[in-house]
């Protein structure tokens, strides 16, 4: 980090820093200039706390050079980081990967059918809440273990891997024994104890945004997940929280090229969440295999309009195989496969 002194910071200032610098364990290199002095600190310092420094008198601001987080950074790996989805596929690599199933496991031969559908389209991977995030305690929670085994069974008869959320710690058991990918949810994406012990797993973890963290919050989410040893990490933009409503969550997809520009981890799209409208998802879908995205994570349900949670969002069976055949197209334009 750089520390610059405000312009007639007094030398007993300057030789403070100088000292706190030291004191945290790093070199201080002191630069000297006509209107201010800035003092340059040398070491790792990414994991200090800049606070300390800012509101010492005399110091004008502290500017940080290294990204607060580390083994997500592209600092720290230069290839790209490509993540298998048991002997499905991979996200992150030349072909766009793409997740699909209902919001919830509702009924095993739905569920069957739906995954027989997808991976007719060409996904590589099921998706589907056994454990659901839900606002209100009165609303469907998920059907469990019993979901779990569904989603093995769907596996089994198609050879999909399987993506679920897991919410809290004592879920992780089970969805290590089923899932092929634990998903994190929204809700708990700075559910920090969460987020250490599916790094201790070695199960591949897709991490979704929170509905109002910061790209930086997000990164260090998944920090949390591999400075535990878990560095299969397939970041997930699922939609933010604006003052817009036309839409349930706003999809910013300039950070995909973004979270390229930083990590190495790859980067999923989910317009379903992203967008809560099912005839605005195929085109966002396009949108996101556009600026870069690795893969896909889409709501497929068989009949959305009775679906038990997120029907206005899912597509059916029909629009998805179409919207598969649309994102070839685009696939190509930018140099990758669908
Ligand atoms: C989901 O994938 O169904 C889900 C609950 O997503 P999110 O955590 O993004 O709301
Ligand atoms: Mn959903």
């Amino acid at each position: 980090m750089i520390v610059v002194m405000k312009p007639g910071a007094s030398p007993q200032q300057l030789d403070h820093i100088v000292k706190l610098v030291r004191e945290m364990g790093l070199k201080d290199h002191v630069i000297v200039g006509t209107e201010r002095t800035v003092v340059a600190v040398i070491g790792d310092d990414r994991f200090k706390d800049k606070s300390r420094l800012e509101s010492v008198e005399g110091v004008d601001k502290v500017v940080p050079i290294l990204a607060p987080y580390k083994m997500a950074s592209v600092e720290m790996k230069k290839e790209r980081t490509s993540v298998k989805l048991g002997a499905a596929g991979a996200i992150g690599g030349m072909k766009v990967g793409v997740i699909a199933g209902p919001c919830s496991v509702e009924d095993r031969v739905k569920l069957l059918e739906v995954a027989h559908a997808v991976k007719e389209a060409g996904a590589i991977a099921i998706r589907g809440g056994a454990f659901k995030p839900r606002t209100s305690p009165y609303a469907f929670q998920g059907l469990a273990e019993e979901g779990l085994k569904y989603l093995a069974e769907a596996r089994e008869k198609t050879g999909l891997a399987i993506v679920t959320e897991v919410m809290s710690i004592e879920q992780i058991p089970a969805c290590v024994e089923y899932a092929d990918v634990l998903q994190i949810g929204a809700r708990n994406m700075q559910n920090f104890n969460l987020l250490s012990r599916v790094g201790e797993t070695t199960k591949p973890v897709l991490l979704k945004r929170g509905m109002s963290a910061t790209l930086e919050e997000f990164l260090l989410a998944a920090e949390y997940i591999m400075a535990r040893g878990n560095t299969n990490v397939i970041l997930c933009e699922r939609g933010i929280r604006t003052f817009e409503d036309y839409v349930r969550n706003t999809l910013p997809l300039a950070i995909v090229p973004e979270l390229h520009r930083r990590s190495h981890l790859p980067v999923v799209v989910d317009p379903s969440h992203g967008t809560g409208k099912s005839y605005l998802v195929a085109d966002m879908c396009k949108a996101a295999v556009a600026c870069g995205a690795d893969g896909l994570i889409i709501e497929v349900h068989g009949d959305p309009e009775h679906a038990m949670t997120d029907g206005a969002q899912s597509l059916t069976p029909k629009q998805f195989s179409e919207m598969m055949k649309s994102i070839k197209r685009i696939a190509a334009a930018v140099d990758r496969e669908a």
